[in-house]
């Protein structure tokens, strides 16, 4: 059976929040940045920006030029998060399994359940209408065989739009495609195979892949197969009751071990939590990482036992981190932990029962008074509030970008 895959994608995402929130705002020229000052960057704008030639990573400089009478508004981060939350739940109300591919998109294999919506536009309608009606947001919906061509449909068919693509035009869909509508093809780039006479995905089959890896590397056997049609490796797969798992891809790539720490942590969290209420243990860690060139690396690494515990999830990724090593930015983080088995019994040693209390506590709390009420202190942005909030914390130290030292420090 042919897989039918949908990309979800936020129309505008911060800056349609910002229009939201400020209805002064609604029909003219806006963009969101990183801060007030004619050095930072656009990070989105409205339809009416783009119309002026504005985009996504221009300096705000740059867009005042081009557009006077633009509006440039602060980025509310936590607000963005927040709404993201609240879009993701409202896709796996259709179904559980999801993979989050950034903070505005979401990817969703609807093979198995289109055909109770009729037709896959209806589905695709569906999600959309329930994100408006919740949210006021509007996305467009990109419908394929594969991630990728789910991904370039809902492009094309922005904003607000739907585009289907069976899988038996996808070869035709993909010839007269121009190469520029590939993800991950930017000015750059475009502008260096337009010189070498690629315009259209068509031409890469004409060159082959040995010559585009000449010319570009890595990016290379990407460009060859993304202009062929060949599937976006997934983030992480994740079988339902096989293996729990959450990815995280950051709003630019990242170098920062701080933020790389907190995020990891964070995921470890999530994905424990979720095991718990399954009452999970697992026997594997799956490390993910996609880099700012788009290489990745998966590693796994077999351990016996695996509570359903954050920390220690963490200190096992910390073990893989450890085994390997990083030297470029990291675009995308992802954990999961497999081969996962039931256990209705607390953790067999005595001290861990009073974690486990703990961490039961914690999910109480979180499930009453809402997600993230509570949380470990390492997760905190600011200084750690040790009497406040921490149940316990570490500390860091970063050896040569390579290794984490842990020093643990209980309370
Ligand atoms: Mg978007």
């Amino acid at each position: 059976m042919e897989k039918v895959i949908f990309h979800i994608d936020m129309d505008a995402y911060f800056t349609s929040i910002e229009q939201l929130t400020n209805p002064f705002l609604k029909g003219k020229p806006v963009a969101v940045s990183g801060g007030p000052s004619t050095k930072s960057v656009i990070a989105s704008c409205s339809y009416i920006a783009k119309n002026y030639g504005i985009k996504s990573g221009m300096s705000t400089y740059q867009a005042l030029s081009l557009c006077p009478q633009l509006i440039i508004v602060s980025g509310n981060p936590e607000k963005y998060i927040e709404t993201s939350k609240k879009i993701f739940e409202i896709i796996r109300s259709f179904k559980e399994e999801i993979e989050i591919y950034s903070i505005d998109e979401v990817f969703i294999d609807v093979t198995d359940i289109y055909e109770i919506y009729g037709k896959k536009e209806n589905l695709a309608r569906e999600i959309k209408d329930r994100i408006k009606k919740i949210t006021g947001l509007t996305c467009s919906v990109g419908g394929g065989p594969n991630r990728l061509i789910a991904k370039i449909a809902s492009s094309l068919s922005k904003p607000d739009g739907i585009k289907i693509i069976e899988a038996e035009y996808v070869e035709s869909f993909m010839n007269n495609l121009p190469i520029e509508e590939i993800p991950g093809i930017g000015e750059r780039i475009y502008k260096k195979l337009s010189d070498i006479g690629i315009e259209k995905c068509s031409d890469v089959k004409k060159v082959g892949q040995d010559f585009l890896t000449k010319i570009f590397g890595k990016l290379g056997m990407k460009i060859y197969n993304y202009g062929c049609g060949i599937e976006i490796p997934p983030l992480y797969i994740e079988y339902p009751e096989i293996s729990i798992g959450h990815s995280y891809t950051f709003p630019s790539e990242t170098d920062n071990f701080e933020i790389i720490e907190k995020t990891l942590f964070n995921l470890c969290e999530k994905v424990a939590e979720r095991m718990r209420k399954k009452k999970k243990y697992g026997n594997f860690v799956l490390l993910f990482l996609r880099f700012e060139d788009f290489s990745s690396i998966v590693k796994r690494k077999k351990f016996n036992n695996i509570p359903p515990d954050g920390k220690i999830i963490f200190n096992l990724c910390i073990e893989i981190i450890n085994s390997i090593i990083i030297d470029k930015k990291i675009r995308t983080i992802g954990i999961s932990v497999g081969g996962l088995f039931y256990s209705s019994y607390p953790y067999i040693f005595n001290e861990l029962i009073k974690r486990e209390l703990l961490l039961d506590t914690m999910d109480r709390i979180n499930e009453k008074f809402g997600e993230n009420t509570i949380f470990p202190a390492i997760l905190l942005n600011k200084q750690i509030n040790r009497k406040t909030h921490s149940f316990y914390f570490w500390l860091f130290k970063n050896q040569k970008n390579k290794n984490f030292d842990i020093k643990k420090t209980s309370l």
